[in-house]
């Protein structure tokens, strides 16, 4: 765990050594996007990240931001999207309570496409057509999500919203997107110091955030946040205890996505002034069985041979469903058609069988289950509708012997996940006690803050770097206006 004290109180603060209307904590997308805005917003700013530069987990990333409602990309591809129409969807895939939060991503979504390509993110006006995890071959734009899987094309008319920062194939998109917004934030001269820690709050008597403490080669020091202080920390997913505690399956058996430094400091500088915690064991994980999408094409089954879920579905919300089997146990069935090795190589080859008993016996699945459960699907098929899932017709396909299996099992495959879960806020990323309450003078955006998503049933890729980046501006702006607003009404 990071060692983080606290919360000091300003009377006990012998004399700040630094001090700026806002303090940002991180640089990663959130903290540069909240530094720039704070900035621009005429506050006097002081990003303060423990590493050596920024970046984070950002710059990792694979740069898929989840943005929609008509963007420049999605109109020259040909695709009609409006803000209505991504609320509607999201609003059905998501239990989220934050409608505000909510409808702010939505509305505010093309403006935020238009606002990260005039920081330097490129997006291609070219869309990948096929079902893929991420793309490096230059297209801008892929669907990312649950939009096309049923209920969710009734709900609203898909349309992709993967957008995918373009680059050269070799380097990954999260590492143009930060390059560009790094480069942004040095040119219009952000202060940022490096290799210092936060590790405290400060509170005033009426317990507003005025600071922060910093661990900086071995010296600690009070900066003092005049206006507000923004945590932009990242996420938790390294912090062993917290993740067996609130993601034990996944912490167990799965790969956490991220950096060292994303060992929940954020988190717990909120928890330290009682800023409330959402969906902590909210977790997104994902050992994708396409590409090729073909093997969409064949079943999934659990330890008692059945299916429970429709096959198209977006990766995550296949990851949470095996989750929930019993020992998080499934296999995925193909036929000699369509047969070939999933390509991101996360789950073990079984065998090949001739007939489904030798299958089912291999498989050590009730004897029949398996019968039963592809004779239905294959009548499903050839009446044109899956009656049990609705698999969207595009993937709809007799299944014939031979056939061969793969486990993708939660325990004997390779998936990689993050956390969802955070600190509570509103729609300006205001840090949010049990009551609803803000802590006064602190935000939290990005990874640190609850994701919208609370599952991976809900997420759809790319929607972490939207929320951090536009959460992440409100942050900065709201922080920059609102001590200068309290700075007017207390001076009348
Ligand atoms: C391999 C990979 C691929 C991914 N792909 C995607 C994708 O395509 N689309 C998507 O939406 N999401 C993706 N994600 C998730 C996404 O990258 C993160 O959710 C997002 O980058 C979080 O941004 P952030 O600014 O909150 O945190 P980070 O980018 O992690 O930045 C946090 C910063 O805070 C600093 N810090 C930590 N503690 C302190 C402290 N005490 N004091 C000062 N500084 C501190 C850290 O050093 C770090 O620089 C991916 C993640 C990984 C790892």
């Amino acid at each position: 765990m990071p060692v983080i004290e606290g919360p000091v109180r300003a009377s006990e603060v012998p004399a700040w050594d630094s001090s700026a209307d806002v303090v940002v904590v991180g640089l990663g997308v959130a903290g540069a996007c909240a530094g720039l805005e704070a900035h621009r917003a005429g506050a006097d700013v002081l990003v303060i990240e423990r590493a050596g530069a920024g970046g984070g987990a950002s710059a990792l990333s694979q740069g898929q931001f989840y943005l929609g409602g008509g963007t420049d990309v999605q109109r020259a591809c040909g695709y009609s999207d409006s803000p209505e129409a991504m609320y509607s969807f999201l609003r059905a895939v998501t239990t989220t309570g934050d409608e505000d939060s909510l409808r702010v991503f939505c509305e505010q979504s093309v403006a935020q496409f238009d606002w990260l390509e005039a920081q330097g993110v490129p997006f291609a006006r070219e869309a990948y057509r096929h079902k893929a995890v991420y793309v490096r071959s230059g297209e801008g734009l892929l669907s990312t999500g649950n939009e096309k899987v049923w209920p969710f094309r009734e709900v609203a008319p898909p349309a992709p919203r993967g957008h995918q920062v373009s680059g050269d194939g070799e380097i990954s998109g999260g590492y143009i997107a930060m390059k560009a917004l790094l480069g942004t934030f040095e040119r219009e001269g952000v202060p940022a110091i490096y290799d210092a820690a936060v590790t405290g709050l400060v509170q005033d008597d009426d317990d507003r955030v005025v600071g922060v403490t910093v661990m900086s080669a071995g010296r600690a020091s009070f900066v003092q946040a005049r206006r507000g202080v923004v945590l932009a920390a990242g996420s938790f997913n390294l912090n062993p205890e917290l993740t067996s505690e609130n993601i034990p399956l996944f912490s167990r058996f799965g790969k956490p996505l991220g950096e060292p430094t994303n060992d929940g400091a954020g988190l717990l500088l909120g928890r330290s002034v009682g800023v409330a915690e959402k969906g902590m064991s909210g977790v997104v994980a994902t050992a994708s069985i396409y590409p090729p999408e073909d093997l969409i094409k064949g079943i999934v089954v659990n330890a008692a041979g059945e299916r429970f879920m429709p096959e198209d579905a977006y990766h995550g919300r296949m990851a949470a469903n095996i989750a929930r089997q019993p020992d998080a146990v499934a296999y995925l069935i193909l036929d000699e058609e369509i047969f070939a090795y999933p390509k991101h190589g996360s789950h073990t080859f079984v065998d090949a069988f001739e007939t489904v008993d030798e299958m089912e016996h291999a498989l050590g699945v009730p004897v029949g289950s398996l019968a039963g459960t592809l004779a239905a699907y294959n009548s499903d098929v050839e009446a044109g509708e899956d009656s049990a899932f609705h698999k969207h017709g595009d993937w709809l396909k007799v299944l014939t012997a031979p056939y061969a299996v793969f486990d993708i099992s939660i325990p004997r495959s390779d998936y990689h996940w993050m956390s969802l879960g955070g600190l509570w806020t509103d729609e300006w990323a205001r840090a949010l006690r049990p009551d609803g309450t803000p802590v006064p003078g602190l935000y939290a955006a990005g990874a640190c803050a609850a994701h919208l998503a609370q599952d991976g049933d809900e997420y759809a890729s790319g929607m972490s770097l939207a929320a951090a980046s536009l959460f992440g501006r409100r942050a900065g702006a709201h922080a920059a206006s609102d001590g200068a607003n309290r700075g007017a009404a207390t001076h009348g």
